[in-house]
C-alpha cells in the first residue's frame, strides 16, 4: 500500500506500513475485532492508503478494560517501588526517542503533519513521560494530619484502568499529555485513538512491550468512534476517563460517565483570542500570529482564531498579516519546502470551507479569501489561509472552524477588549501583546479562560497547568502536578489514640 505513496520513506515506516493489518493490542497481544471488520487510513496529503486498521467492536474494548483491570489487580505495576516505574518509563521515553524519525515520519503521513513538526510532537511525548516519572517520585503521597486525640493520615492511591479518547490532530502529543501521569501513579490504561490518525498509537503499544512494561499496561483499541469509543465512555469498569475532541462528543461521553458515576476529565474545543495593543512591534506580533494560525493548519484547540487589534494599529497590521499570509508555502507535509500542509480530511476542508461562506453570507469582510488550495501531483485536502473580519457575532467568530481562518476586529480600549474575549462560549486560551507588562498582567487575569498567555501563543512547558473551562472542557487539565493528583484517588485514614 506505501507504494503508492510519492515520497521516499524511511525503511522502517514502509515495512511497518505494509505490515499487514494493523491490530489492537490488548494484555500485551495484537487483537482482531470479533466481527473481522477494518477500517482504512489515509495520508490526508496524498489521499493515498497507509494501512488497514481493525475496527473493534464493544465487546472486544470491553475485554480491553479487562485486560487493564487484570494487569493492574496483578499489582506487576502499581506496586513496582516508584524508581522501579519511573525506570520503566524513561526506557519507554529512551525508546520513542531512538524511533523518533520513524514514529515522526508514521505520524506525518497519518496525520498531515510537517515532518519537523511531528518529530517535535514525538520528542514532547518523551519529555512528558521523563516529566511525570520524575514527578511522581518528588510529590508527596503521604500527608500526617495533626488531630487531637488521633493518628491520622492521608495517602494517595492509583485509581485502576483509566480510559483515554484521543483526537486526530496530535495523537502522540496527546498520549503523552494523557497517559503519562495515569501511568507514572501506577494506573493502567486503555487507548481509543481517532480513527483518522491511529498508526502511531499502534506503533507506540509494541515499542511499549519491547522496553518491558509489563503486558496489559497499556492497551489500544482502535475503531469508530460511536462504536469503540462509545463503548469505553459507557464502562462501568473503568475508574477514571479523560477524552480530548469536540464538545459535541465531550457531551456525550460526559453523559456516559456520569450514568456509571465514572470521574471524567473533558477536554474540548475552543475559540481563542489575541489581544494586541498599539504599542507592539507590528511585524513580530503579526508575524507570530500568522506563524501560530498556519501551525498544523489551524488545526489546534488553543488557536488564537480571534484577533482583537487597536484601532490605531489595525490597518498596518492587517496590511502585514495579509503579505506574509500570501506567501505562506503550501505543499505536500513531506516535501521540506512547505510551510502548510493540508487538513486531515474532506471531511474538515468542507467544514473549513462552510464556515467561510456562512461567515461571508453573515456580512463578514473577506480580508484574505481562503479556499481550496491545489497542490501539483497531490490529490490532497488543502486549503488556503483566510482572514475574516467584522461582527464579533459572526458565525466565523463564534464557532470553532478548526482551519486556518482568523477573525478580525478593532478595539479601542481595554475594557472593550476584554470584553470582547470574553465574548464566546469557550474558554481554552487567549493571548496579550504589548509592551507594558502591567497592563498585560491585568488584562491576561480578566480573559476568561483557562489559560492565559502574554506575547505569545501555544505555550505549554511541562509543570505549567493547563486546562479548559465552559464549552472548553471540565474536570482537570494537563502537564502538571495536578494532573499527576488527578490519578491518585486520596483516603483518610484515622486511628483514635
Ligand atoms: P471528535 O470529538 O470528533 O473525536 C474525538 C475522539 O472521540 C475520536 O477518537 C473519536 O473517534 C471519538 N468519538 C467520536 N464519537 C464518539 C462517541 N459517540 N463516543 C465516544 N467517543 C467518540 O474530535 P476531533 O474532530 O477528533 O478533534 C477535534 C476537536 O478536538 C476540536 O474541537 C479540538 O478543539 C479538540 N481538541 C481539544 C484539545 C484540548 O486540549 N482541549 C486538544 C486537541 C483537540
Amino acid at each position: 500500500m506505501a507504494s503508492v505513496i510519492a515520497h521516499s520513506l524511511l525503511p522502517e515506516v514502509q515495512q511497518f506500513l505494509e505490515s499487514g493489518v494493523k491490530k489492537g493490542f490488548v494484555g500485551g497481544k495484537e487483537v482482531e475485532a470479533s466481527n473481522s471488520e477494518t477500517f482504512f487510513t489515509k495520508d490526508p496529503g496524498s489521499g493515498a492508503t497507509l494501512a488497514e486498521v481493525v475496527a473493534l467492536q464493544a465487546n472486544d474494548v470491553d475485554l480491553a478494560i479487562d485486560a487493564a483491570n487484570l494487569a493492574f489487580k496483578k499489582q506487576a505495576w502499581a506496586r513496582l517501588a516508584p524508581n522501579d516505574r519511573s525506570a520503566m518509563l524513561h526506557r519507554l521515553a529512551d525508546g520513542i526517542e531512538k524511533h523518533k524519525a520513524i514514529i515522526g515520519q508514521i505520524e506525518a503521513l497519518d496525520a498531515g503533519k510537517l515532518e519537523a513538526h511531528a518529530q517535535g510532537d514525538v520528542q514532547n511525548c518523551a519529555d512528558t513521560l521523563r516529566y511525570f516519572a520524575d514527578l511522581y517520585q518528588h510529590a508527596r503521597m503521604r500527608t500526617t494530619l495533626a488531630v487531637k486525640g488521633h493518628d491520622a493520615w492521608t495517602s494517595r492511591q492509583p485509581w485502576g484502568a483509566c480510559g483515554f479518547i484521543f483526537p486526530w490532530n496530535f495523537p502522540f502529543l496527546l498520549i503523552g499529555w494523557g497517559i503519562a501521569p495515569a501511568l507514572a501513579a501506577g494506573n493502567t490504561v486503555v487507548i481509543k485513538p481517532a480513527e483518522d490518525t491511529p498508526l502511531s498509537t499502534i506503533y507506540l503499544a509494541h515499542l511499549a512491550q519491547e522496553v518491558g512494561i509489563p503486558d496489559g499496561v497499556i492497551n489500544v483499541v482502535p475503531g469508530y468512534g460511536t462504536v469503540a469509543g462509545a463503548a469505553l465512555a459507557a464502562s462501568g469498569k473503568i475508574k477514571r476517563m479523560s477524552f480530548t475532541g469536540s464538545p459535541e462528543v465531550g457531551r456525550l461521553v460526559g453523559e456516559a460517565c456520569g450514568r456509571n458515576l465514572v470521574p471524567v476529565k473533558l477536554e474540548l474545543g475552543g475559540k481563542g483570542a489575541a489581544v494586541v495593543f498599539d504599542d507592539v512591534d507590528i511585524e513580530q506580533t503579526a508575524q507570530k500570529l500568522v506563524g501560530a494560525i498556519t501551525f498544523h493548519t489551524g488545526q489546534v484547540c488553543c488557536d488564537a482564531t480571534r484577533w482583537f487589534v487597536h484601532k490605531k494599529i489595525y490597518d498596518r497590521f492587517v496590511g502585514e498579516c495579509v503579505d506574509r499570509l500570501k506567501a505562506v508555502q503550501i505543499g505536500y507535509q513531506m516535501d521540506s519546502n512547505t510551510q502548510m500542509g493540508p487538513v486531515v480530511s474532506a471531511k474538515q476542508r468542507q467544514r473549513v470551507l462552510n464556515y467561510l461562506t456562512k461567515g461571508k453570507a453573515e456580512g463578514a469582510e473577506c480580508i484574505l479569501e481562503g479556499g481550496i488550495a491545489e497542490v501539483e501531483g497531490f490529490e490532497g485536502h488543502y486549503v488556503k489561509p483566510a482572514l475574516l473580519a467584522g461582527s464579533i457575532d459572526n458565525v466565523a467568530a463564534r464557532e470553532e472552524i478548526f482551519g486556518p481562518v482568523a477573525f478580525l476586529s478593532p478595539f479601542d480600549s481595554e475594557e472593550q477588549a476584554v470584553e470582547m474575549v470574553n465574548h464566546t462560549d469557550y474558554g481554552l486560551a487567549n493571548s496579550v501583546w504589548t509592551s507594558d507588562l502591567n497592563r498585560a498582567a491585568r488584562i491576561a487575569e480578566g480573559m476568561c479562560a483557562g489559560n492565559s498567555w502574554i506575547n505569545a501563543h501555544n505555550v505549554f512547558p511541562h509543570g505549567v497547568p493547563y486546562a479548559g473551562i465552559n464549552k472548553s472542557g471540565m474536570g482537570g487539565g494537563v502537564n502538571s502536578i495536578e494532573t499527576l493528583f488527578d490519578y491518585l484517588r486520596s483516603i483518610s485514614v484515622v486511628r483514635p489514640l
